[in-house]
């Protein structure tokens, strides 16, 4: 061991490598030698594990890896096959060529984002989407922040800190990701009071719950489960009534929040903001990118009253959004004043893509397979939480399947779509590794066909 030990190369050695002294070049000294070192000890603990040492050429591989590595960013498009169109681990919704456009132009350059031009004073950033979001919704006020779940948190902190707000149990739900209602009442200072059955819950259940400690009413939209068989459930309209009578607000928690009808799509009801505001919720909280198809955001809206409130509490500025996501959203929403979001927004392109097109596109992507794959019917689902039953009707690329040796070699098979550049994300069921065109933009056809092709070489 001890010669493996000496035989390893020396911090000097290994810096007047060809390879080495090339990227000396580009990144500083002290952070190549502290590569050189860390590799030699990962080499040298190794030796006392008794594994083999590495070449010098394998050291200096290693080296030039890791700098690679760190000199590029690691987050990278990918191509999501999976069906889901809305996947929080690959990012939930892409965004608009035009939201893209209003990114790039103000990214890197000043802009108006708290300037007004025509005064030349100061201006607020929240002007930007304001107006857009209260014209669409039907709201009185507007404010974004960081996610739903930092809305949620705002509402609750400035309404209902150290007093009680209501919910019932069926609504008590965790979103995934460790987002509880719970937890973030808890978080906001307000007292949860869970009452009614998971199953039903009645409006007398709300009413018997109103103490003089009560600052809200509180309405989750049960994302992502659903209670089927004997249920009860209260109406929005209901609820107001109720918080009406006795001074209280309700705030509407509705998750992904929709500004379009996915019933013409064949897929549940989603609620619709422009509902909510319309039965008096006071505060109605959703998300940027799941349904409404922009970059992360909460969005909240309501009465003016409560909105300013918000806006005024310190919370709101450790929340608030960046001049790129304010530029994106703004562009996004004016999709959906257009009507033109279906043809727009990627994701509303996806949910309303025929059947057709779709099995066009798997047939195409099944030949450059050969005689490994075959088209087959199946589901792609909406995702990120909202639509519990939201899936549309698609044509699938279906390889592998049958047998324990199939089941090794599909899983080799999606490994291999993900090392490819850009990797391709598919799903495995029952041992057969499914694509679905639905999820994958149009221009990103090219590079799957490249990347199933070498599969078959
Ligand atoms: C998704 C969701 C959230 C969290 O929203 P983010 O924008 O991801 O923070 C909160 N509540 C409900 C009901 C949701 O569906």
């Amino acid at each position: 061991m001890t010669s493996q030990f000496r035989s390893l190369p020396s911090v000097d050695r290994l810096l007047a490598e060809d390879a080495i002294k090339e990227l000396a070049a580009i990144y500083p000294r002290d952070l190549i030698i502290n590569l050189v070192r860390q590799t030699l000890e990962t080499e040298r603990s190794a030796i006392a594990k008794s594994k083999t040492p590495a070449s010098l050429d394998r050291i200096v591989a290693s080296i030039t890896n890791e700098l690679d590595r760190i000199g590029s960013v690691s987050l990278r498009p990918v191509i999501n096959a999976t069906g889901v169109i809305l996947h929080t681990n690959l990012g939930r919704a892409p965004l608009s060529h035009d939201a893209m456009q209003a990114i790039d132009s103000i990214a890197g350059r000043y802009c108006n984002l708290e300037f007004d031009v025509d005064s030349g004073e100061r201006g607020w950033r929240d002007t930007h989407v304001e107006s857009l979001i209260c014209r669409l919704t039907g709201a009185g006020a507007a404010l974004v922040v960081n996610n739903n779940a930092a809305a949620v948190l705002l509402a609750l902190t400035v309404l209902a800190k150290r007093k009680e707000v209501i919910v019932s149990r069926g609504e008590s739900v965790e979103i995934g990701g460790g987002f509880r209602i719970t937890e973030v009442m808890r978080q906001s200072g307000a007292r949860l009071v869970e009452i009614g059955a998971t199953n039903c819950t009645y409006v007398n259940d709300y009413e018997e719950a109103i103490t003089p400690g009560t600052a809200a009413l509180l309405r989750v939209h049960s994302s992502n489960f659903r209670v089927v068989g004997f249920t009860h459930s209260v109406a929005l309209d209901e609820l107001v009534a109720l918080g009406d009578k006795n001074n209280l607000p309700v705030i509407d928690n509705l998750g992904s929040g929709c500004f379009l009808d996915t019933t013409v799509f064949g897929l549940d009801p989603e609620p619709l903001v422009t509902r909510s505001i319309a039965a008096g919720a006071k505060l109605v909280c959703f998300s940027g990118d799941k349904l409404v198809g922009g970059p992360q955001a909460g969005i909240i809206v309501g009465s003016q009253e409560l909105i300013a409130r918000l806006k005024k509490h310190p919370l709101d500025r450790a929340l608030r959004l960046d001049k790129i996501r304010l530029a994106g959203m703004a562009a996004t929403l004016i999709h959906y004043l257009k009507g033109e979001a279906l043809e727009k927004v990627p994701i509303w392109m996806m949910i309303s893509t025929g059947i057709e097109q779709i099995d066009r596109r798997a047939r195409k992507w099944a030949e450059a397979l050969g005689g490994m794959a075959r088209v087959v019917d199946g589901e792609s689902m909406v995702g990120g939480g909202s639509l519990p039953g939201g899936t549309l009707p698609t044509r699938l690329v279906a390889i592998g399947g049958g047998g324990k040796k199939s089941r090794y070699r599909v899983h080799v098979l999606a490994q291999r779509l993900r090392q490819h550049d850009p990797p391709v994300v598919g799903r495995i069921n029952e041992d057969v590794l499914l694509l679905d065109p639905r999820t994958v933009l149009p221009d990103e056809d090219k590079a799957v066909i490249d990347a199933l092709r070498r599969l078959t070489a």
